[in-house]
C-alpha cells in the first residue's frame, strides 16, 4: 500500500526513476510509425545504416533488427 487512508503518500514508498524526452517519429496526433532503419537506398551514403524510432519493443527486437541491419550491409557490398 503506498496510499494513507486519508489519500496522502508515505514518502518512504517514493523511489526516485529516470525521466526524460523520448524522440518520436510522429506527431502527437498522427498514427503509430514502425521503427526507421535507412540504409544506402534512402540516403546515398555506402555503409551507413541509420535506426530512427526504435521504441518498445526495440530491446526484444534487437537481434532481429541486427539480422536485418546485416542484410543490408551485404546488399550494399
Ligand atoms: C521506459 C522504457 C521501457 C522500455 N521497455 C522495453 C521493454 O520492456 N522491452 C523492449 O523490448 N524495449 C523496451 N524499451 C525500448 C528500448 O529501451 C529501446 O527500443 C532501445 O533501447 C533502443 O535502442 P537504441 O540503441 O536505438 O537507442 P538507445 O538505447 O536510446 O541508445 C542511443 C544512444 O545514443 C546516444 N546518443 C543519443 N544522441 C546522441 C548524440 N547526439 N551524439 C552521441 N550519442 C548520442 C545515447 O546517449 C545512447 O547511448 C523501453 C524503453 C523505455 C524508455
Amino acid at each position: 500500500m503506498s496510499c494513507k487512508r486519508d489519500g496522502s503518500i508515505y514518502a518512504a514508498k517514493l523511489q526516485p526513476s529516470y525521466s526524460g524526452v523520448r524522440p518520436k517519429l510522429q506527431g502527437p496526433n498522427a498514427s503509430f510509425a514502425d521503427f526507421r532503419i535507412d540504409g544506402c537506398k534512402a540516403h546515398g551514403i555506402q555503409g551507413l545504416i541509420n535506426l530512427f524510432g526504435i521504441e518498445s519493443p526495440g530491446l526484444t527486437a534487437s537481434l532481429a533488427i541486427a539480422k536485418y541491419v546485416e542484410a543490408l550491409l551485404a546488399e550494399e557490398t
